[in-house]
């Protein structure tokens, strides 16, 4: 049976700018820590290399609570040379993640697409997940301003 997608998930791999790594080396990773494959559905490498991850009929595992109804996305990079969190996607992940997104929007029409971090518990109970209730820095930039910038309904 089909998974009913209701979000779209964007995620960095928290790894330092310049970095390449591949679809093989990622799944490497996560299997070493014992899942069954790479967690995101897709990755996307430095130079905008699209790499289908874990197959989307196949639940992930990148985003805790959400992963059952879920497609993650997830781009190399995150991390700035100095360590700290950076919106590092170079301009062919930029072109990249958009045209993926453009593809996923169509696709998943009752989807929202978020960063990982706007799906942090709203702790203090006002309606929004503000930086301050952050669990993560990932995705490391504003994932619903910037699809309304490239015109792409965050929903
Ligand atoms: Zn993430």
């Amino acid at each position: 049976m089909k998974r009913a997608i209701t979000l779209i998930a964007v995620h960095c791999t928290a790894t330092v700018e310049g970095r390449p790594f591949t679809v093989e080396s990622i799944r490497s990773m996560h299997k070493a820590q014992g899942w069954s494959d790479i967690g995101y559905h897709w990755l996307i490498g430095i130079n905008g290399e699209v790499w289908a991850g874990r197959p989307e009929a196949v639940q992930g595992s990148h985003i805790k609570g959400h992963n059952r109804d879920s497609i993650g996305i997830c781009y190399v990079g995150g991390i700035g040379r100095d360590g700290k969190a950076k919106d590092t996607r170079t301009p062919a992940q930029l072109a990249a993640l958009k045209t993926l997104l453009e593809m996923k929007r169509a696709e998943n029409p009752a989807a929202k697409i978020r960063g990982h971090r706007d799906m942090s518990p709203d702790a203090d109970g006002d309606g929004k997940v503000e930086p301050h209730e952050w669990l993560k820095m990932c995705p490391c930039f504003d994932v619903v301003s910037w699809c309304k910038a490239q015109g792409i309904d965050p929903l």
